[in-house]
Formats: C-alpha cells, structure tokens, sequence
C-alpha cells in the first residue's frame, strides 16, 4: 500500500530510473543540435537556461503564444510583448503558472521570468501561463475560484484537498457577506497550510498560491478593516 506512485526519476521503466520529456524538451532539441548546447544555454539567467513558451491571455492587447528567453522581467512579459491591457485599463494582478499560480501586483512586475525569482517571491512559473487582469477584477471572487476549481478537480483521494477546497468556498463566501471577516480569513490562511502542505500532489498543494496571494497583495478586497497582513504573509516581500 503506497500513497501515490514512486517518481519516475527514482523509479520507471522497468523499475529503473527513467527520463521523461516533455514537448518543451523536444522542441528545444533542433536548435540545440543546430547550435550547440552553449548556444541554448546563453539564453536565460541562473539556474533557469534557454527559452520558455509564455501564454499570454486574459485581458490582455496582444495575446497568444510566444517564446522568450527566461530574464524578461514580469513587466516586459505583459507591457512590451502583451501591450497591457485589452481594455486599456491599468494592470491590476497577472497571474502566473496556470490556475493554481500565483497573482503578482504591478509592484512586482520587476521579478524576472526564471523559477528560483518566481519561488523567493511565493509564485511558480509552472506551465508559463500568464493571464492579466485590470483594475476592475475583485481579488476575494478570484481566491474563492481557485477553491471552486480544487473543488471540481479534486480526485478525493486525501481529506486537505476533498475536503479542504468545500471548506474554502464556503469561507470566502462568509467573508464576501462581510460575515466575522478577521476569524474567516485566520480560517483560510490556516486551510491553506493544510493543503499545502497536507495534500498528496499537486492540486491540492498549489491551490493556495493563488489564495495567499490574493490575500497578501489585495487585502483590500477582503473586506473590513483587516491592518496589514500578518508577518507570515510579509516574510517573502
Ligand atoms: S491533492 Fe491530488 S491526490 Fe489529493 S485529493 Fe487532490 S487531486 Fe486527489
């Protein structure tokens, strides 16, 4: 009896540690056999080397699918390659990595395209997904979809994910009818503990970046009188 399947890196074909690629990999392959692996290796920053496929969608002038080298800063990625906003509004949150990622406020639109930048500030860059949201979006609604999508996703193997995303929805419900706001959003941020680090993949474990962060960078939205967040929320800022 095991709780999920060994990684295939440790244990694969043939129960032997095995390499598995993705698109991403095989795509990059004719330019580094063009142009050698230093070539590749000349583009990005840190440990994050070559080119990343971005997604750029949402309310977003220019969007669709484009490969850039990793370094481009958050902010070069949505005002110079997406051309801001659709609606001609001002940037309010961009999220990034996939539904699970996390929402970045314009004040840190200087964080460079590369994981390591991405993880020291609470986000991912998972997938390279990048949606744009304008100065009309209310954040609470977008931390209560991220509980929805948990919610119908989850395979209800493990309780902090099955459960835990039901117990979120109706949270932020409590809190979006102003209904013991403070209580409700210690409740949240301690779910999100929970599944975060309680939950057996992926799911369950990153559905809180976009809650916390939601959270930490547009208190605002939440509601009440709040003061600032708390210091385990301002620890990566
Ligand atoms: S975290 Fe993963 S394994 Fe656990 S219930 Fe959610 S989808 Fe299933």
């Amino acid at each position: 009896m095991r709780a999920k399947p060994p990684l295939p890196a440790h244990k694969g074909l043939f129960g032997r540690p095995s390499v598995i690629n993705n698109v991403l990999s095989f795509a990059a392959i004719p330019f580094i056999l063009d142009n050698g692996a230093k070539a590749y290796a000349d583009f990005g920053m840190g440990r994050s080397r070559g080119t990343m496929p971005i997604q750029l969608a949402g309310n977003i002038r220019y969007g669709g699918l484009f490969e850039t080298a990793f370094g481009a800063t958050l902010g070069e990625l949505v005002d110079e390659i997406g051309g801001g906003t659709f609606t001609g509004r001002e940037v309010r949150a961009v999220q990034v990595g996939g539904p699970l990622g996390a929402y970045f406020p314009r004040a840190l639109f200087d964080t460079p395209f590369d994981y390591e930048a991405f993880a020291a500030r609470d986000g991912l860059i998972g997938h390279g997904g990048i949606v744009v949201f304008d100065d009309t979006v209310d954040m609470v609604k977008q931390a209560r979809f991220a509980m929805e999508f948990c919610a119908i996703e989850s395979c209800g193997k493990c309780t902090p994910c099955r459960i835990g995303s039901t117990r979120g929805v109706e949270t932020i419900n409590k809190i979006i009818n102003g209904e013991r706001v403070a209580e409700n959003l210690a409740v949240i941020e301690d779910l999100c503990n929970t599944m975060k680090f309680g939950s057996l993949c992926a799911l369950g474990g990153f559905t809180p970046y976009p809650v916390m962060s939601a959270l930490k960078h547009f208190r605002e939205d939440f509601g009440g009188d709040l003061g600032p967040a708390p210091a385990r929320l301002q620890a990566a800022e």
